[in-house]
């Protein structure tokens, strides 16, 4: 069975758009038989996510940081992994998974986005990463890659690592047609 990190919001956004589709999100990950990976908090979207996998019956791995746990860990997942750093934690969440999925967020899931298209670009993975364009939220983002690419910091071959719909079926389709997952 696989398994896929979810990087997304502490928060739920302000428009029913984005707890919508974290719902699917989970819902997604018990239809298609997929292990979540994701940051062990029970709140904002990911609290969202996790919840509806679980309840599903999906396999739900929590990898959170001590000082997090304390302020707002989730207490009943499949698995839970506590560590002291952030970096331990992003660290596990790349080992543990095959895939990764970028749900809107702040600067925690940019911060998580970024790092795993760098690694992927050095060639230090090779596992499938999408962004889901959920309320058009990462159009601008988008924009800005495209922007990277034109001014030269950016090839056309690392621009087109990243994945993205916005429709979570269409990004799992497009995800799962990577041989790694
Ligand atoms: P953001 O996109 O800024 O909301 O950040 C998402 C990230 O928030 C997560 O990956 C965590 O690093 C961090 N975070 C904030 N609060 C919590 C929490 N209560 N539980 C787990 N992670 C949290």
């Amino acid at each position: 069975m696989k398994t896929i990190a979810v990087y997304c919001g502490s928060k739920k956004g302000n428009h029913p758009a984005y707890a919508a589709m974290a719902k699917q999100v989970g819902e997604a990950f018990v239809q298609r038989n997929l292990k979540l990976v994701y940051g062990g908090g029970d709140v904002g979207l990911m609290g969202i996510v996790a919840h509806t996998a679980l309840t599903g019956g999906a396999h739900v791995t929590g990898v959170i940081t001590e000082f997090l746990k304390a302020i707002e860990g989730h207490y009943e997942l499949s698995e839970s992994i506590v560590v002291e750093t952030m970096h331990e934690r992003k660290t596990i969440m790349a080992e543990r998974s095959d895939g990764f999925l970028i749900l809107p967020g702040g600067y925690g899931t940019m911060d998580e986005f970024m790092e795993i298209i760098t690694w992927r670009q050095l060639g230090l993975h090779d596992k499938p990463i999408g962004i889901l364009n959920t309320n058009d939220y990462y159009t601008h983002l988008f924009m800005q890659l495209d922007k990277m690419v034109e001014d030269g910091f950016l090839s056309e071959q690392n621009r087109k690592l990243v994945f993205q719909a916005d429709d979570v079926v269409e990004l799992l389709d497009l995800m799962q047609g990577v041989e790694v997952l």
